[in-house]
This record gives C-alpha cells, sequence and structure tokens, in this order.
C-alpha cells in the first residue's frame, strides 16, 4: 500500500474541533504507529538531503513533532518557531492574521546563526497545511532573520484551502493531500 494510502487510513478526522463547522485532520494516529511515523519523516526529509540545507523550523506545536526527526534524520539544527513570550532569548516576532485573530510566532534572534551573519537555507516543518497563514508568517520570520526558505514541508496539504497560493511561490512538499 502506498504511504499515501496509509495515511489516509490512518489520520482522524475529527468534526467540529476546534470550532463548529471546521474538520479537524487529527494526526496523533501518525505518532501512535512508529513504522508510519519513520515513513512519513523519511518522507519528508528524504527529497531535500542533499540539497544544501543548514536548519529545520518547527511551527508549534505539532511542527515540532515532525520537525525535530526531520532534523536529526538531515543531521542539522533544529530550532522552534512559537508562540509569544514562550522563547526564553531574545526574539524577533511576525504577526499574522488568522480567520478571526491575530497571531505571532517567535524566533530567537540567534536561531540561525550570528545575527547580521546568517546564510542559513531553511527546511519549515509543519504537520498541515491549511490557508497557509502560519507557514508564511514563519516564512517570513526565518527571511527576517536573514534566512533562505529552501521549502515548506508538511505532512498534510487542504488543497482546497489553497495554502500554497498563500506561500507565493515558495516550495511546498506534502506527504499527503485532502
Ligand atoms: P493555516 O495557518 O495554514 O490556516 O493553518 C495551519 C496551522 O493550523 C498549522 O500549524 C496546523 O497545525 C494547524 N491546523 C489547521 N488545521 C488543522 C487540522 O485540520 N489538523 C491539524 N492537526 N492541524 C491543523
Amino acid at each position: 500500500m502506498t504511504l499515501q494510502r496509509r495515511l489516509e487510513g490512518t489520520i482522524r478526522d475529527v468534526p467540529d474541533f476546534p470550532t463548529p463547522g471546521i474538520l479537524f485532520k487529527d494526526i496523533t494516529p501518525v505518532l501512535a504507529d512508529p513504522v508510519l511515523l519513520a515513513d512519513v519523516i523519511d518522507a519528508m526529509a528524504a527529497p531535500y538531503a542533499g540539497r544544501g540545507i543548514t536548519h529545520v523550523v518547527g511551527v508549534e506545536s505539532r511542527g515540532f513533532l515532525f520537525g525535530v526527526p526531520v532534523a536529526l534524520a538531515l543531521g542539522v539544527p533544529f530550532a522552534p518557531a512559537r508562540k509569544p513570550s514562550k522563547l526564553p532569548w531574545r526574539t524577533q516576532r511576525e504577526a499574522y492574521a488568522l480567520e478571526y485573530r491575530k497571531d505571532v510566532l517567535e524566533m530567537h534572534v540567534d536561531a540561525l546563526g550570528t545575527p547580521g551573519q546568517v546564510a542559513a537555507r531553511v527546511l519549515v516543518i509543519d504537520d498541515v497545511l491549511a490557508t497557509g497563514g502560519t507557514a508564511m508568517a514563519t516564512c517570513r520570520l526565518v527571511e527576517r532573520l536573514g534566512g533562505e526558505v529552501a521549502a515548506v514541508a508538511v505532512v498534510v496539504e487542504l488543497g482546497f484551502l489553497n495554502g500554497r497560493a498563500a506561500l507565493a511561490g515558495r516550495e511546498v512538499h506534502a506527504v499527503v493531500g485532502f
């Protein structure tokens, strides 16, 4: 069976979460299957081996779950992009609009190297690409720190929400699309 089929059969659809009308893709059953999880991590990392990736940036919080093993697979540093006031050191921040509210992501100013001397080629990792707002804010944050976004890689792309278009030409890789 293909990896896509295995994911389709494993990811759980949860209606009306977190708010009425939203059909939430629950990826926790993927985490509960170590053989599937290893194959997902390989599918996210393998296309970027030998492409000069210097850092993996994972988006809070489910992006950490996939980002850390992808960074280990590529043998490069992992850096978290976090919700506001979570990171202890000096941060750079990026505000972005969600459907009904604003949110902020932050990274440490030295997460990609010494400020002013950054030469990072970054793979951005999250679990789900929906409207693309979160991934776009992360890309902007990486670029603000002086890094270049090589690609955004996700487990699931909700294609009908056009997140790819929001990412304005940046490379997007999804293991499975719905
Ligand atoms: P976007 O900013 O692209 O609209 O939403 C993507 C962000 O929201 C990601 O960080 C992702 O974790 C979360 N998200 C949105 N919809 C879903 C979903 O159906 N399932 C999961 N697991 N996360 C979602």
